[in-house]
């Protein structure tokens, strides 16, 4: 099938679904990338038998309902009815994608190819012309080139900004991965008695080149949702751990400074957990006292019984724990005590309130004194002003950080940092 009945066999889906009110239609505009080397290089017999070849691989990957196309020289499109929901309309794009980077065979020679995907969208209850969304794929397929070759881009019409965006994160959130554009910040964590550095927090940072600085509370969830955040977490791990151990030949001050690394729910439930854990230390050569691992209240409360099996596990290697955002979750204190955990945080919500009333400091107090009588030490969170500093110091808070004394550092300012062996 070529453009012209492409765009009629759209018309009739539009037809046969204008009574449904639900779901999306769906275009693909897929262009294989450096087809003219193939043609150039190896004639055009040779790109003859490629394109065929690729068409019989779209369509052994498609559903057998879908339309399927050719609608250029080297560029396909497949039309298809999918549900609101996006995720499946990017996992068909993925595995197209996947599919495509499989060498084709000739004159046996393994000749490898990649596409570059367009996606457009149109909710089925809002009209559209088939010739206009073909275009918009196309438009979008264009992006996708621009943009690096061997992706995918979105082009919606008419679609729910919301719907879009996000969709248009999850892509660029793959992508961002791929391109390794995220890089990690280590904030300082001060201990109050010495003044000195105890620790780092290692801050995730996304620096796209499309959207600029991204902060992690936007790509966090996507990244959790999307399972993204496994292999993500995995990196984050490593290059915290290669840091720490850096910075430990480095610097002799170094030597027992802690490097505190946040885990996600969903890395936090998944079963090889340990096993990733052990490998990021014995790759980098990280001694597992210097690593601390930061979980949240719901987290552990989850599946009480087996966090408390890992919990056992991670400690056993010697590795910290410490318990994030206290104060923020739903804790049941009947569990707290039997969590193996070395730390607890005390969210800032509780810090910046603590100058508006007298409430907010007995409550800061009281978690101080509930942490050290279950064997627990108090790092305070986000300390921005003296006051708060002042107050927490004399609530016998042991370990503080914020902007007040530091804010999340670059590799290099942190380097300096350590350099200097500054002190509070
Ligand atoms: P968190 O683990 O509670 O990290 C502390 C957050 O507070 C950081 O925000 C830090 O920049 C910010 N902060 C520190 N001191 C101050 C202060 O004095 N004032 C204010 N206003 N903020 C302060 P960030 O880096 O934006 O991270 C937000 C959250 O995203 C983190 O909260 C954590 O839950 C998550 N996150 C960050 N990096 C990672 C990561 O590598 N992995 C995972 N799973 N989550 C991460
Ligand atoms: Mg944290
Ligand atoms: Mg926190």
């Amino acid at each position: 099938p070529n453009r012209t009945l492409f765009a009629k066999q759209l018309r009739e889906l539009k037809q046969s679904s204008r009574f449904k009110s639900e779901g999306l239609i769906a275009i693909l505009c897929l262009d294989l990338d450096r087809f003219k080397l193939i043609n150039d290089g190896l004639g055009y017999q040779a790109g003859d038998r490629i394109l065929i070849a690729t068409a019989q691989r779209l369509q052994a990957n498609i559903d057998s309902k879908a339309i399927l196309a050719r609608v250029g020289a080297d560029e396909f499109a497949i039309a298809f009815k999918t549900l609101e929901d996006t995720t499946d309309v990017i996992a068909v794009a993925q595995k197209l994608e996947r599919e495509l980077a499989i060498p084709f065979q000739l004159r046996e020679q393994d000749i490898f190819t990649s596409v570059s995907i367009g996606l457009a969208l149109n909710r089925i209850d809002e009209d559209f012309q088939p010739e206009e969304l073909l275009q918009a794929s196309h438009t979008a397929m264009f992006k996708a080139k621009a943009s690096g070759k061997s992706r995918h881009e979105v082009f919606a019409t008419k679609m729910h900004e919301q719907a879009l965006k996000r969709l248009q994160l999850e892509a660029d959130l793959n992508q961002a991965i791929i391109n390794q554009e995220f890089e990690l910040y280590y904030q300082p964590i001060i201990s109050f008695t010495t003044g000195m550095l105890s620790g780092f927090e290692a801050l995730v940072r996304w620096q796209s080149p499309t959207r600029g600085f991204i902060s992690p509370g936007a790509f966090i969830p996507v990244a959790e949702e999307t399972g993204l955040i496994v292999p993500m977490g995995k990196w984050i791990l490593e290059t915290a751990c290669r840091q720490m151990q850096e910075w430990r030949k480095e610097f002799p001050q170094a030597e027992s400074v802690i490097m505190s690394v946040n885990l996600s729910s969903r890395q936090f439930a998944q079963p090889d957990l340990v096993a990733q854990i052990k490998e990021a230390l014995s790759t980098t050569e990280l001694n597992p006292g210097n690593l601390k691992l930061e979980i949240t209240e719901s987290m552990v409360m989850n599946d009480v019984k087996n966090t408390i099996v890992l919990l056992n596990q991670l400690k056993e290697l010697n590795i910290k724990i410490s318990l994030d955002d206290f104060g923020t979750g739903f804790s049941s204190f009947s569990y707290l005590h039997r969590f193996p955990t070395d730390t607890l945080k005390i969210d800032r919500s509780f810090v910046v309130n603590m100058s508006q009333g007298v409430k907010t400091r007995e409550i800061v107090s009281t978690i101080v004194i509930l942490a050290h009588k279950l064997g627990m030490d108090v790092i305070a969170e986000g300390i921005e002003t003296e006051s708060e500093n002042e107050i927490l110091q004399n609530f016998d808070c042991e370990y503080g950080q914020g902007y007040l004394f530091a804010t999340p550092l670059s590799k290099l300012d942190a380097t300096h940092l350590l350099a200097q062996n500054k002190t509070w």
